[in-house]
């Protein structure tokens, strides 16, 4: 399948460690030059090098946090810069604490909408008109299965990202006669180095044999196992792709089947 993203320039945001890791080198793969961002460099270098020395992309890196309004407005500029154009924009972020709602504060409440939701923001004004002008662009949002199916413990996540649903609905009907799609990808549990570290916690607090916390998240999966990085990945590259240029103002679950609604 001829994706058609070959010297498509691609942003992904938060692309060091995890889903946007794997999102970067899903789309290098297929040609696209990069542009990376996360708060430390260590990790981002090497996705770049990896990038770099496995696909013979370009790539671009800054370091910033994405809920730095001003940060992101400028990095998007400097690949502008660098690269003449963006075409694929994808949003990421790490998520908000989980906690049941009695326990979370307003301070968090602020942080979760600045991390989450105000960051897709950032991002859209900092690449849409420029996507505008030259009538092609794809923007894709991370968020979560809890979109479709919140999870009490996650409260932050659940109302926050109910709102990124209504950004990404918004904007695709306003920006579809622009020719630029935007479509949101829910994973389910994902087997990344969060969801590893959470595991060898709960081993280590429970007793419990490694492995045995994935096994439990497993049991009710209809696949019966968490996703990888790249399986998200993969429907990332496809939403960004030619191959899906008719889908907008969608939400993907790449969920195992957990979200058991129509
Ligand atoms: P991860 O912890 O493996 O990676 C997160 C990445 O985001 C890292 O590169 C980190 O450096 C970067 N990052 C975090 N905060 C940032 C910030 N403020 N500015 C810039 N970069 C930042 O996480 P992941 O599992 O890949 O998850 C990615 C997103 O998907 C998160 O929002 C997470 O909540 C969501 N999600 C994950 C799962 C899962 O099971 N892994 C399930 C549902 C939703």
């Amino acid at each position: 399948m001829d994706t058609g993203l070959r010297n498509r320039v691609a942003i992904v945001a938060a692309s060091s460690k995890g889903i946007g890791r794997s999102t970067a080198l899903a789309l290098a793969a297929e040609g696209a030059h990069l542009a990376l961002c996360a708060r430390s460099p260590e990790a981002l270098i090497e996705v770049a090098e990896e990038a770099r020395s496995v696909h013979g992309v370009e790539v671009y890196t800054e370091t910033l946090d994405v809920s730095e309004d001003n940060r992101v407005r400028q990095f998007c500029e400097s690949v502008r810069s660098r690269f003449v154009r963006v075409d694929v924009c994808v949003t990421n972020a790490g998520g908000p604490p989980a906690k049941p709602f009695s326990e979370t504060t307003i301070a968090e409440w602020d942080r979760a909408y600045q991390l989450n939701l105000r960051s897709i923001v950032s991002f859209a004004q900092g690449v849409l008109p420029s996507m505008q002008r030259q009538r092609w662009g794809r923007l894709i949002t991370i968020t979560s299965m809890t979109v479709r199916q919140p999870v009490p413990e996650l409260v932050l996540s659940n109302a926050v990202r109910a709102g990124v649903l209504g950004l990404v609905r918004s904007l695709a009907t306003q920006y579809g006669p622009d020719n630029i799609t935007i479509n949101n990808v829910g994973p389910g549990y994902t087997a990344t180095d969060r969801v590893k570290e959470l595991a060898e916690t709960r081993a280590r607090e429970t007793g419990q044999q490694a492995g045995e916390y994935e096994a439990s998240l497993a049991k009710d999966i209809p696949l019966r196992r968490l996703a990888t990085p790249e399986e998200v990945a993969d429907a990332i590259v496809w939403l960004a792709s030619e191959r899906a240029a008719y889908v907008t103002g969608q939400t993907i679950l790449v969920d195992g089947g957990v979200y058991r609604g129509l």
